[in-house]
């Protein structure tokens, strides 16, 4: 599992917590494994070696956490519980040798360093998404198992010899809940990460890499869940071209021109209400869906994006320029049909002189004629 996690961290660029989570189940891995290998005299003195090795796991993990949530793992403070901790183990294992004292400390050591990441995540906890929920209130359930098993060792297992640990029934009951607990976290932590993939590629597909806008595909289908939300809405489609574009690219290089677009883009954006879409349909091309009762209101909203596209000075070199708009209100279900319209006022548009908004097939209302 930890070897999954390292593996989707440095092939698949998975977020940076990926890593530390990936060392958090390996490290104690080798420890256990070490330990299964030992006889009962190497057992007692390497235990604050392999004390150190799930310790450090511990601490790994609530920086995993800390990282996720943008909370506060108190490394510092950690870091000294754990030195001291490696200092106890120590003693308990070469001056007084008292396995199940070890076992306390190191359960509790690892209760406490887990834990501390908790108070900056459930402090103000508004998480109200369920698989992430269920991400978080499983790790505050290992903190607070780790806590039990130190419950565990004190009531059950004082004064256990080595030899008797293996075939107690209290530590192999906690040794499999340990290794459950782990595997039911990291599945319910790789679903989240599958889930965000998902929803990240999926915005990929439907979004324009320069401006940001949705692209063809993503304004089709945004349109459709509008039009399935609220059919009985008005709905007016716009087209808008850039007038002379060429020669933007022309004068000033290709860079330029990317800037300008993503300029024109945000005026496009902040000039439309939140119900509003808006979409890169072409080169120097726009598509906007009003939501609005009313063609007035909608010519209303494209005059004002063609003035403040008119009045703005785009990049460090000051371009001015002017933008053609076709507007037509939206015959549902038929959206391929109302575009062709829109395209063709777009065209009547740049004919009657550019800098203007067609808005039906005979009307033409010129702002710089
Ligand atoms: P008109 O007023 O008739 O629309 O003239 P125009 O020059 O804007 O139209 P034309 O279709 O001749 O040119 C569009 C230009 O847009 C040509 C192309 O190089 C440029 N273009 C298309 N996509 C991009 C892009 O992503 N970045 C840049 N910088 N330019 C682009
Ligand atoms: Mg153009
Ligand atoms: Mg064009």
């Amino acid at each position: 599992m930890g070897s999954l996690l390292l593996i989707c961290f440095f092939f698949f660029k998975a977020p940076s917590y990926l890593f530390w989570l990936g060392l958090a189940y390996i490290v104690p891995s080798f420890a256990l494994g070490a330990q299964s290998f030992m006889s009962d005299h190497m057992l007692t003195l390497c235990a604050p070696c392999l004390g150190a090795m799930y310790l450090f796991g511990a601490w790994s993990s609530a920086y995993a956490m800390a990282l996720r949530k943008n909370a506060n793992a108190h490394s510092k403070f950690a870091f000294i519980l754990i030195f001291s901790a490696i200092l106890l183990l120590s003693y308990y294992s070469s001056v007084d040798d008292q396995l199940w004292v070890r076992m306390l400390i190191l359960n509790l050591t690892i209760a406490i360093v887990e834990s501390l990441v908790l108070f900056s995540i459930f402090e103000n906890y508004k998480q109200t998404d369920l698989l992430n929920k269920i991400v978080d209130y499983s790790y505050l359930l290992i903190v607070l198992y780790a806590f039990v098993r130190g419950l565990i060792i004190f009531i059950f297992l004082k004064n256990i010899e080595i030899h008797l640990l293996v075939s107690s029934v209290w530590w192999l009951m906690m040794l499999a809940a340990s290794i459950l607990s782990s595997l039911w976290f990291a599945m319910v932590l790789l679903g989240t990460l599958v889930r965000e993939t998902v929803a990240k590629l999926s915005d990929e597909r439907s979004r324009d890499p320069l401006t940001h806008l949705l692209n063809r595909r993503g304004f089709y289908d945004a349109a459709k869940i509008n039009f399935s939300l609220t059919p009985r809405r008005k709905y007016f489609l716009v087209m808008c071209d850039v007038d002379h574009f060429k020669k933007i690219n022309d004068t000033y290089g290709h860079l330029v021109g990317d800037q300008v677009l993503q300029e024109i883009a945000h005026i496009i954006h902040k000039n439309l209400r939140e119900n509003d879409l808006v979409g890169r349909f072409g080169g120097e091309e726009f598509i906007i869906l009003l939501q609005i009762d009313h063609i007035d209101l909608a010519y209303d909203v494209v005059e004002r994006i063609r003035l403040s596209i008119e009045n703005e000075q785009f990049t460090s070199q000051k371009i001015s320029l002017t933008a053609s708009f076709g507007l037509t209100q939206l015959q549902q279900p038929n959206l391929s049909q109302s575009i062709d319209n829109a395209d063709k006022l777009l065209y009547a548009a740049k004919l009657a002189g550019r800098n203007c908004i067609v808005f039906t097939q005979q009307k033409t209302l010129l702002k710089n004629p």
